[in-house]
């Protein structure tokens, strides 16, 4: 097995390195933890900014490096790719494009005409667009397959009515890349098809839902009218698309660049700061913490490689069963994020608006964003899919299920 990169590689890397060194501010990390850890949305001076640094990448090919070049990328391999990814990872980051970039793109790849690929992927690819992907609802977030946003045909369009919530919002939307139903069948699923959705049109709107860990909004479609042309992929069908287009959810290499830059941080920190007369990175129980997530951090990244290796050699494997990166990210998170407030003692708790807080306040800022692992699915799910698909586990019975499922309602309902 071979862990190194290759010359012309790691000369990508060096430009992608260069290129951020160039064009990031130096306190750029603080806007981005902000938006992904405090709930707000961009501000307008952070969103143009976003919008003109993804624009300057988008012309050199950075955004979709592993699209071909008529669709805006550079044809790259999906090795180099996650090479551009887990740098972009690195300076913390987030393109107002990434769902265009990470699922909505490769959706229109797999399952678009090749009109719709003409139409929607270079302006993706160049920056230009914020895509939202719009599936979870009031009661289909784990169960996918309960989506009741309903398209009804009429003459040459469809019109939607219904409702998605919870849904990441990195800037005011352009288009929506969402699960409709358009068939009452059973099984439920079989009656999903995904639609692109200009996200500006009469009938949508849209409330905000600030989170602990990301912005997300309310989508209401009331009488929305779309050409029969906004479907994606065969009617019917859109369960089994969307579930295709998971797979790109499941190769990323930007999660562990994230939390290694953070550690650098943390490191310095502690080799900057006293207590009790010596540094913090004398006192043997702060170096058994940062060793420790020092070792989960490798984990991350040697999943996250996993992942986009597998993803590079899907057409000898297959589809990727699992995101074993997922599961591993938000089970470390919220324990290594407990560690560090112990390690801060109380400062850890100040907020980053406390003329005595520490560290930017980033360890409380952490502390909580980490206890929300909804987005992207549950722990809980990430475990039944690796049970189920990576081992091969025998399913529960219908009737458990069913009985689990009430329990959860209940619960919630309590
Ligand atoms: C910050 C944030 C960003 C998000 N961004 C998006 C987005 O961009 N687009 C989008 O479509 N959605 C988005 N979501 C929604 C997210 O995908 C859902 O919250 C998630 O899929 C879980 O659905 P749910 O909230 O309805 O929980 P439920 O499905 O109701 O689950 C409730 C609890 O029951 C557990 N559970 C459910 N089923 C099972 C089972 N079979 N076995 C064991 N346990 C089970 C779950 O793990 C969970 O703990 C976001 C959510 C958040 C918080």
């Amino acid at each position: 097995m071979d862990f190194e990169f290759t010359e012309e590689q790691e000369k990508l890397r060096k430009e992608i390195h260069e290129f951020f060194v160039n064009e990031l501010p130096l306190d750029y990390r603080a806007g981005f933890i902000e938006v992904v850890t405090r709930g707000a949305p961009f501000t307008e001076e952070q969103l143009s900014f976003g919008m003109a640094l993804q624009k300057k990448a988008g012309k050199k090919g950075y955004l979709a490096p592993g699209w071909g070049k008529e669709s805006g990328g550079l044809g790259l391999t999906d090795m180099e790719q996650g090479i551009i990814i887990e740098e972009t990872g690195y300076w913390g980051v987030v393109w107002p494009v990434s769902l265009g970039l990470g699922v909505c793109g490769p959706a229109l790849h797999l399952f678009g005409t090749e009109e719709q690929k003409r139409k929607f992927l270079p302006p993706i690819a160049r920056g230009e667009v914020i895509w939202y992907q719009a599936q979870t609802e009031p009661d289909a977030g784990s169960d996918e397959a309960n989506v009741q946003l309903r398209a009804v045909p009429d003459g040459d369009d469809y019109i939607l009515n219904g409702q998605k919530t919870f849904i990441s919002a990195t800037g005011p939307a352009d288009y929506l890349y969402t699960l409709v139903r358009t068939a009452d069948v059973k099984p439920k699923h079989r009656g999903l098809s995904l639609f692109l959705v200009p996200a500006k049109v009469p009938g949508i709107s849209y409330r905000p839902i600030p989170c602990m860990s990301g912005f997300t909004v309310d989508i209401f479609f009331d009488d929305v009218r779309v050409p029969k042309d906004s479907l994606l992929g065969q009617l019917n069908r859109g369960f089994y698309h969307a579930m295709a287009t998971f797979e790109f959810e499941r190769s990323g290499t930007d999660d562990a660049a994230r939390s290694k830059r953070y550690l650098e941080e943390l490191v310095q920190f502690c080799k900057e700061t006293k207590r009790n007369g010596k540094p913090l990175i004398e006192d043997p129980k702060v170096r058994e913490t940062l060793a420790q997530i020092a070792v989960e951090t490798e984990v991350e990244r040697l999943c996250g490689w996993h992942g986009q290796w597998y993803f590079a050699e899907r057409e000898k494997l297959g589809p990727q069963p699992y995101n074993l990166l997922e599961l591993i990210f938000k089970t470390y998170g919220p324990i290594q994020s407990k560690k560090m407030m112990d390690m801060f003692g109380l400062y850890g708790q100040l907020k980053k608006l406390s003329p005595r807080v520490k560290f930017e306040g980033q360890v409380e800022r952490r502390w909580e964003a980490m206890r929300s692992a909804h987005g992207g699915g549950t722990i809980e799910i990430n475990k039944v899919v690796i049970a189920d698909r990576g081992l091969g586990l025998p399913r529960i019975s219908t009737r458990l299920r069913e009985v689990i499922g009430q329990a959860v309602k209940e619960e919630a309902a309590r």
